[in-house]
């Protein structure tokens, strides 16, 4: 492990001022559940680690009108087995649920996990495929960023000097849609995705598709979102024929690397079969007489 000075801060603005002191070598701590392993590898080598923990008001979990707020301290666990979540926002509880052992759940955080940029990570596809934003907060006020647009590339995300991700707004899927969050775990049930899917998916009175969110994780340098085949469903009938055609195309976007867990041609089939399955789980998701 490398030598380095750990602050604890209590507050927002002496997280600031510390930023600010130590600039390019700070690093803030939240669940430290990745910041660690990165420190030992000397992938990260801070001299200064700015722990989040006793800052007030980054682990509340809040119904709004514009969705549910989530702090960005709240735990993995905190927000699988929040009533909150789990009424207004099954899809999420259900991604954060499937994140590795409860040993990881317990420690590592929402902002933690979507700052650090994992491509593999389970709740990106499900917050992206709600239209989930992060409140980026530094010294000159706060910024909202689609999260979306936060993963720029692999382990790169749209967090600037002196920003601190302090919250996620997540608005509740709309109504009469179905939901699914689909994990590809072909080796322990404790692994990351080989393949990950989730799909938001309602549809009309006359059972064509009304609107399809489709989001695949760990095959690409960042979680992708599929809008051609997203395209392809909308309008259409909700017929297997259609759903098959739909996530072909998915065959197209991704570009998954190859390692243990699997080559990249057979990720990109899986990527295929996990979109098909996604939709047509979100399909039979969907609330009776909607
Ligand atoms: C054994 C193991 C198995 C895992 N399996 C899975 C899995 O199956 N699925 C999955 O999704 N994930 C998995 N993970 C990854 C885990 O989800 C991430 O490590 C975790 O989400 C990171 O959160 P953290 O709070 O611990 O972040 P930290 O380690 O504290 O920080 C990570 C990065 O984010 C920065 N940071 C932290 N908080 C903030 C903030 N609020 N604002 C700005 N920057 C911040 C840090 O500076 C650091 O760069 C696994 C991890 C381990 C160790």
């Amino acid at each position: 492990m490398i030598e380095f000075e750990y602050h604890h801060p209590t507050s927002m603005d002496q997280v600031f001022e510390l930023l600010d002191q130590y600039g390019d070598d700070s690093r803030v701590m939240a669940g430290g559940t990745a910041l660690v392993i990165q420190m030992k590898q000397r992938l990260a080598q801070p001299g200064h680690v700015l722990g989040l923990r006793k800052v007030g008001g980054l682990r509340s979990i809040e119904s709004t009108p514009d969705g549910v707020r989530i702090g960005a301290l709240c735990t993995q666990r905190q927000i699988e087995s929040s009533p909150v979540v789990q009424e207004q926002l099954p899809l999420v509880a259900d991604a954060f649920r499937k994140v590795a052992t409860p040993r990881i759940r317990n420690m590592a955080t929402i902002g933690g996990g979507l700052v650090n940029g994992d491509p593999s990570q389970d709740p990106p596809p499900a917050l992206i495929a709600l239209g989930a934003s992060a409140v980026m907060t530094s010294k000159d006020g706060e910024r909202v960023v689609p999260v979306a647009d936060l993963f720029i590339d692999y382990y790169e995300t749209d967090v600037q000097p002196g920003e601190v991700l302090t919250s996620v707004l997540v608005p509740q899927a709309p109504a009469g849609s179905g939901s699914v969050y689909l994990k590809f775990l072909p080796r322990t049930a404790d692994d990351y995705a080989t393949v990950s899917a989730a799909a938001v998916v309602s549809r009309e009175q006359d059972g064509s598709c009304r609107d399809a969110r489709i989001v695949l994780g760990a095959v690409g340098v960042t979680a992708i979102r599929a809008t051609d085949a997203e395209d392809a469903l909308r309008g259409k009938p909700l017929t297997d024929e259609n759903i098959r055609a739909a996530a072909a195309l998915v065959k197209d976007v991704v570009d998954p690397l190859e390692d243990f867990r699997g080559s990249a041609e057979y990720k990109t089939d899986m990527a295929e079969v996990f979109t098909r399955r996604a939709v047509e789980q979100a399909i039979a998701s969907i609330p009776a007489g909607s």
